[in-house]
């Protein structure tokens, strides 16, 4: 059942192999489809004529058949009902997106558009299309925007947002066409997991979709692609309820390690991702807490609460990586630099946090259900993207979604100015060199936006502007809505807009702003002037700051601004790949302005890039097992949950009295009572599943002690557990009903507040934040381990 989880997929490793530049063979596709001259036909026609086609579909003529048509006539409708006519490029990511490929196209070339052409072909069946999108505010805006074209051409249309009821989800996943973000998608598919009642369950598992995967999808675009299968991929959504009591040392832990020394309790791991105690370290801990050896089974829980509380103190910074708000703590979004919301830590590190800075301690409840994001998105039997920057992760796509990227050129070419960096020996000298810049190009007049890593820096920027007399716009909106509006001001005449890097994605930035006229103008100064005020970890991230300046084959300029102090440089020990500097006298520099460092220093960050990708590639591996099981348990309940499955527990293992109730009551109210039950521990079994999988990956170093592979070891115990979660829920179903009593059963089965097997009044939903990731973890726990082991082996 589990061999092709370990089937070690091909490693590729030539990106030019893998990535499509060549659109020649979609060439006479599109002249086909041009060939198709809808300009005179009347309307009636044309709604006719969609009919038609989508009766085709349902009746299993292939969607390729019926393509030339079917993207002919959104190409018209689209003219007629948003006065866009879909340009042959977009035509080309249309073909392209339907094949199940990746595209890329620069930003401003009309990916939202580009996107109704597959998506419509592929609503003509009926089995639903969701278009993923980046968050809550394009999921309506996008939809909107596109509406009256599938209106017109007789398809529903829908979005889903996160404040919305169940009845309003239903209705929008129940349309041809849904715009959603991955996440809400993916928390109704938890939340389904959970219901007790089939028409209570919002995706369309009861509609025939159900398919392989134990999952009710059919197609999916995503949008921003790369952002949510490469950067995001990897976060868990996990639902959760009931209360549980958590762990209660906390306090007096994180005391314990404020006092403990750096480098001498403990150090940290290569690039200090990690922070692991010492021999000293952890004789210091023991003598504190008088707990006898820490490595003792009885002391896991207290262990793992000094690994988190370490790893709080000194890796987790304040105001960085999160702050303190409303007497809680909140964790600050590593790729927007904002407060990102419902995001937890996973662990036991969040309780750390809250214990460090003397917050009360929230309950995190149970974890009811999870899935990664990978996960949900391989849910979907047919996946399509789009995206401004796929080429530089081409590999892991290929790797791990199978999916194929072309790069689509622009309509028009692009002019955009990429200047050579500017390097900097300190940050004194950067920021004042940034802010004569702005300076400099302000007093133009030329709009200039400037992408900094954190609201913190962006806020610091502003104040500094201030006072040289620059007033600008600072994006700490608090939703996207607001910050889209702000964004797309960016290009007016002499605006200055301060940002985090990825703020506002997805939202056109038209030169001149507004107003029309000054587009010219802005055009004459050199278009919009894009300035990074650091290198980011991620080259996609960068490439999408610049892509904001030139689209449309309109003028632009991009540079970045950076320091050998800067944070990425520091973290990485970049120098070391900067053999160069050497020859220069950069002591007494300001500016280093030697061509050949800057590219060492670009060098480094690309072997950094693959190294971190190498790491969560092995780290990955402790949650495929995991997957596949919680695939199958989700199938099992669904169909229990739907009546496709027949129950046959309790006769079998109640007989007695299960044909005495049925002569009591009748077969129908017995089943009926058998179904009860029988959802309530699934949920209740994976439930203590998934908790005590939480625990086996806290405390799988003690395999290291017994010299196995973690990793074997990890997989094996997960499965002999699941073995026994399978067995427990047989046993518990029978031995309620053997204790139930006449009085809890009625019309309607069991009153399962009475018999205590009712789901949690409540339940909530949030997302396990990527770093640290849960995993990340493992080396160190299990490096501090053996230390620690051999060290007391040595000593003995
Ligand atoms: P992207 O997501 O690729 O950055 P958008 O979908 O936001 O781009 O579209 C960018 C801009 O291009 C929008 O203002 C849109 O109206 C315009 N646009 C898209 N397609 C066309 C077209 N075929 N003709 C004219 N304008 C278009």
């Amino acid at each position: 059942m589990f061999k092709k989880l370990f089937k070690i997929k091909d490693v590729i490793t030539r990106i030019n192999d893998i990535v499509e530049y060549n659109t020649e063979k979609y060439k006479p596709i599109v002249k086909e489809i041009n060939n198709i001259d809808l300009s005179d036909v009347a309307e009636e026609k044309l709604k006719a004529m969609s009919t038609n086609i989508k009766s085709k579909a349902i009746q299993g003529t292939s969607l390729d058949e019926l393509l030339i048509q079917a993207f002919a006539l959104v190409r018209e409708v689209s003219k007629r009902k948003i006065g866009l006519y879909p340009y042959d490029v977009q035509i080309i990511a249309g073909i392209a997106m339907h094949e199940g490929k990746l595209v890329e196209m620069k930003t401003g070339e009309g990916k939202t558009l580009a996107a109704v052409l597959p998506v419509y072909l592929n609503a003509l069946t009926g089995k639903g299309v969701h278009v993923l999108t980046f968050n809550d505010y394009l999921a309506y805006r996008d939809a909107e925007w596109m509406r009256p074209i599938y209106e017109f051409l007789g398809l529903t249309v829908g979005h889903v947002i996160e404040d919305m009821n169940k009845t309003k989800r239903q209705e929008a996943y129940n349309s041809d066409i849904t715009y959603v973000t991955a996440k809400e998608a993916g928390f109704d598919y938890l939340r389904d997991f959970l219901c007790i009642k089939e028409q209570d369950l919002v995706h369309r598992h009861s509609r025939g979709n159900s398919n392989n995967n134990g999952g009710c999808f059919n197609f999916a675009v995503i949008d921003e692609a790369d952002s949510l299968m490469i950067d995001e991929a990897r976060i868990p959504l996990v639902i959760a309820g009931k209360i549980n009591s958590h762990r209660s040392n906390r306090y007096e832990i994180a005391n314990l390690t404020k006092n403990l020394q750096a480098g001498e309790d403990y150090e940290f791991e290569q690039y200090g991702n990690n922070v692991y105690l010492t021999d000293k370290g952890l004789e210091r801990v023991e003598q504190i807490l008088a707990c006898g050896n820490l490595y003792d089974a009885h002391n896991l829980e207290t262990l793992t609460s000094v690994n988190c509380a370490l790893y709080a103190k000194e890796l987790l910074v304040r105001d960085k990586d999160y702050v303190v708000k409303n007497s809680g703590i909140e964790i600050v979004d590593e790729y927007t630099g904002r407060i990102a919301d419902k995001r937890k830590w996973p662990d036991g590190i969040h309780e750390a946090v809250e214990a460090k800075e003397n917050v009360c301690i929230q309950e995190k409840g149970e974890i009811m259900g999870s899935i990664a994001l990978q996960y949900f998105l391989e849910l979907y039997p047919k996946l399509s993207g789009m995206t401004g920057t796929a080429v530089t992760v081409a590999n892991e796509l290929k790797e791990i979604y199978g999916i194929d990227v072309l790069v689509i050129p622009s309509n028009k070419p692009c002019i955009r100015k990429d200047h050579t960096d500017a390097l900097f020996v300190d940050r004194y000298n950067k920021e004042r060199a940034i802010v004569n810049e702005i300076y400099r190009v302000h007093t133009k007049g030329q709009p200039i936006l400037v992408g900094t890593s954190s609201v913190e820096e962006s806020e610091r920027l502003a104040v500094r502007l201030n006072n040289t007399g620059i007033s600008c716009n600072v994006l700490n909106a608090k939703n996207d809505e607001m910050e889209a509006q702000i964004i797309a001001q960016a290009g007016s005449l002499g605006a200055v807009t301060v940002s985090t890097n990825m703020a506002g994605r997805g939202v056109d930035i038209k030169l001149g702003g507004s107003d029309e006229r000054d587009k010219e103008r802005v055009m004459l100064l050199g278009g919009l002037y894009v300035l990074g005020t650091n290198l980011f970890e991620s080259i996609r991230v960068e490439k999408q700051l610049r892509g904001r300046a030139g689209r449309q084959g309109e003028p632009g300029e991009s540079r970045f601004f950076i320091s050998l102090e800067d944070e990425l440089i520091r973290k990485y020990e970049l120098v070391r790949y900067m053999p160069s500097l050497k020859n220069i006298d950069s002591v007494n520099k300001e500016a280093i302005q030697n061509i050949s460092i800057i590219s060492e220093l670009h060098r480094g960050r690309k072997i950094i890039e693959g190294y971190n990708s190498d790491i969560r590639r092995q780290l990955w591996k402790y949650t495929y097992v995991i997957e596949e099981q919680r695939r199958i348990i989700y199938k099992k309940r669904l169909g229990i949950l739907t009546g496709i499955t027949q129950l046959n527990t309790l006769s079998k293992g109640a007989t007695e009295k299960y044909q005495y109730f049925k002569h009591l009551f009748g077969e129908r109210i017995i089943n009926k009572v058998e179904k009860q039950i029988t959802l309530y521990y699934i949920n209740k079994n994976w439930a203590q599943y998934l908790n005590y999988i939480s625990y086996i990956r806290e405390s799988i170093h003690l395999v290291v002690l017994g010299k196995k592979n973690p990793l074997d070891e990890f997989n094996s115990i997960a499965m002999a557990a699941y073995m026994d979660i399978i067995a427990d829920i047989d046993k518990d179903i029978v031995n309620k009903f053997i204790e139930l009593s006449i009085e809890s059963i009625n019309e309607n089965g069991i009153d399962l507040k009475r018999e205590g097997i009712n789901m949690p009044s409540s339940t909530w939903t949030y997302l396990i934040t990527d770093n640290p990731d849960q995993f990340s973890r493992l080396p160190a726990l299990i490096k501090g381990i053996t230390e620690a082991v051999s060290g007391r082996l040595s000593k003995a």
